[in-house]
């Protein structure tokens, strides 16, 4: 292989940082989530508990969203075989479509293989329908939204997480007569704050802008019918383009957008992230389909609601324990470390010596010296598991030397 130093010397700089990734090898059995068993490099097993997965609600093992996706299997087979265009829109595309649509009170949604995708794809094709637009980023979005921008070459203005003073300053220092985007997430999901919406709303209406939301830490887990932060705080006719994943609360795998019928057609036509790839497979879209429809039921806001007390419980176990806590209005509960090879240290220890799995969140994806651990309970997290974690937290803790909370 030529320039092989190359990537050797790439590889050597991210572990000297203390960020190389170990991605852990889990079996999980169906039904008892959030247990699985790790499998290590020597092939030696260890049974553990998930603590970090992005699959809130457990919803990935929902027996209603499997028996949908072993009915399509058996009646659709398995690949879509196409790209939308060509022989790749199935029935359960179009359905899912239609109920993404209804659920965030939009005419028309558009599917896409992930959250990231549609991030890049929307945002990057946006400049091309609007060719002098501004697009105004909240410093804390999502990668796929930063690349999605950047892609499109159109000028970019980067305000302060959640600051309404320094966007505006921003928006007043451009010409009032270019099209304007305010792109920002609902709940951020590794600090776990939430976009002041309403007055993000204002300002745009007042400058003329488009809001486009990522409500993908959200949806399926805030609103009455789990259609994200939007609808809990009652903005979701003032967000122009919502974005969300079926990956995380919804248990399986998709990213969407949903809004106004000449918005999504014009990206459907345009953006090549939807249009050069196959399209999702049938069996995801009806087990997402189930999920989507499952969460905006009774037995979605009963989800919703023990999953809010069991972030609550916690929380409440962390602060009471002395741990450093990093508060949030939400569901993630981030433990602040602030040392990549101490958060490595920490996850390692937690794993192999007490079975808990909760992954080192370090650089590029929080800024460095923040790094953290990032825990998700889920409605499927016992007390008992909680206690066992704060047990076993608090005598890493002891052993590394790190500092209690102030
Ligand atoms: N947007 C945000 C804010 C995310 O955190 C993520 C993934 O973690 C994505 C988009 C991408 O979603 P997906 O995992 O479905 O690609």
């Amino acid at each position: 292989m030529k320039h092989l130093e190359a990537f050797e010397q790439a590889i050597s700089t991210i572990r000297e940082e203390g960020r190389y990734r170990v991605f852990i090898d889990l079996k999980r059995h169906r039904g008892s989530f959030p247990r699985a068993t790790a499998r290590f490099e020597h092939g030696e097993e260890k049974d553990i508990v998930v603590w970090c997965s992005n699959d809130y609600l457990g919803m990935g093992q929902d027996d209603d969203v499997i028996n949908a996706m072993h009915e399509a299997v058996d009646t659709f087979g398995a690949g879509s075989g196409g790209t939308r265009n060509i022989s790749g829109t199935t029935r359960f595309h179009v359905d899912l479509e239609r109920e993404l649509a209804d659920l965030h009170g939009k005419e028309t949604a558009l599917l896409f293989t992930s959250g990231y995708v549609s991030n890049e794809a929307t945002l990057s094709t946006l400049a091309k329908i609007l060719p002098d637009v501004i697009i105004y980023s909240d410093a804390l979005n999502h990668a796929s939204m930063i690349e999605g921008i950047r892609r499109s070459g159109c000028d970019r203005r980067i305000f302060k997480h959640n600051d309404l003073g320094h966007l505006r300053a921003l928006m007043e220092n451009d010409a009032p007569d270019r099209p304007k985007v305010i792109a920002f997430e609902s709940v951020y999901s590794m600090d776990g704050d939430v976009a002041p919406m309403k007055e993000l709303c204002d300002l745009a209406d007042e400058f003329n802008a488009i809001t486009y939301l990522d409500e993908v830490h959200a949806v399926g887990m805030y609103g009455h019918e789990g259609a994200g932060v939007a609808q809990r705080d009652g903005v979701m006719d003032r967000i122009d383009i919502i974005e969300g994943t079926l990956a995380k609360a919804y248990g399986v795998m998709g990213g969407y957008i949903a809004s106004d019928e000449a918005v999504v057609d014009a990206i459907r036509s345009m953006a090549p992230g939807f249009i050069f790839t196959t399209s999702t497979c049938p069996v995801m879209a009806a087990g997402a389909l189930k999920s989507v429809a499952k969460l905006r039921t009774d037995e979605g806001r009963r989800l919703r609601a023990e999953h809010q007390a069991k972030a609550e419980m916690l929380k409440q176990k962390f602060r009471d324990a002395g741990l450093p806590l990093m508060e949030s209005d939400t569901h993630i509960v981030p433990l602040m470390v602030g040392d990549p090879e101490r958060c490595k240290a920490l996850s390692d220890t937690l794993l192999h010596d007490f079975g808990v799995y909760v992954q080192p969140i370090n650089y590029p994806t929080v800024p460095k010296g923040t790094e953290r651990l990032r825990f998700t309970p889920s409605p499927v997290h016992t007390e008992e598991m909680m206690n066992d974690l704060v047990a076993a937290l608090l005598a890493i803790w002891k052993q590394l030397g790190l500092p209690k909370a102030a």
